[in-house]
């Protein structure tokens, strides 16, 4: 059976009371959900809630992920956080290169791939986000831009049987804005992105172990329209996970 992913992106939002109370108010939600076996709810909070939040979802069925990770395994690398760390504190997903880090930190393609390698040698499930900007869409470069994303981040990566790793496909300036992409513009790049895969990974890797999600101005009346696409696995979300009466509708999205 094919998984919906749900991921929950709180960014820097929630102080750490607001983000236990939030983790407790999406599992209770997700208990109650009916039919939720194909549905993989991943909620992803500041680095400090990690460990709190793994102890409340850890008998729920929701799991946890980080907004990042570094890519050495151990060292003198102040302020940073392995993949192994992330794995021992009971993550199974993280979100590597978002545009907020490409933008607000000089996020490259090229430290994104290394994430993306150590990741998967702890085995995480990598969530890769890429995304043009408005400049570059105006002037006809989002196709070259989101290729370039897709083909420089995942550089060398081999996926054995049993990874899984997920793009999300965010267009930067639809993030926060309250407006989303048309659902079908959205499945035709999530489309396009999937073919990019196979001009240097196999088709039954592509097919069976990469799963592209749209992420940008998700709330509870569009989410449906993008979830009912072929093409789209799932939804990267933002603003709308972090207020459980916006979250409640997205999860229920059936
Ligand atoms: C995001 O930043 O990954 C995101 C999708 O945000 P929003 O849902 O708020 O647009």
């Amino acid at each position: 059976m094919s998984k919906t992913y749900i991921i929950a992106n709180w960014k820097m939002n929630l102080m750490p009371k607001e983000a236990i109370l939030q983790a407790k108010n999406i599992a209770k939600e997700y208990k109650s959900l009916k039919g939720k076996k194909d549905l993989e709810l991943v909620i992803c909070p500041s680095f400090t809630e990690i460990a709190a939040i793994a102890k409340i979802l850890q008998p729920t069925g929701v799991f946890l992920g980080s907004q990042d990770v570094f890519w050495e395994e151990k060292g003198s690398y102040t302020s940073s956080i392995s993949a192994n760390t992330l794995k021992e504190y009971g993550c199974k997903y993280v979100i590597i290169g978002h545009s907020e880090r490409r933008k607000l930190l000089n996020e490259s393609n090229e430290s994104i791939n290394l994430k993306i390698k150590a990741a998967l040698k702890a085995g995480l499930i990598p969530i890769l986000c890429i995304g043009e900007t408005f400049t570059e869409r105006q002037a006809g470069q989002k196709e070259s831009v989101l290729f370039d994303q897709v083909l420089n981040g995942l550089k060398d990566i081999w996926l054995k049987k049993g990874d899984s790793l997920l793009i999300a496909y965010e267009p930067v300036w639809v993030i926060g804005s309250g407006q989303a992409v048309d659902p079908d513009e959205a499945e035709i790049t999530q489309a396009a992105i999937k073919r990019s895969l196979l001009e240097f990974m196999p088709a039954g890797v592509v097919a069976d172990n990469i799963f592209v999600l749209y992420g940008g101005s998700v709330n509870g009346m569009n989410v449906k329209s993008f979830l009912s696409k072929p093409s789209i696995d799932g939804v990267l979300v933002g603003g709308a996970s972090i207020d459980i009466e916006k979250f409640k509708p997205i999860i229920n999205y059936k």
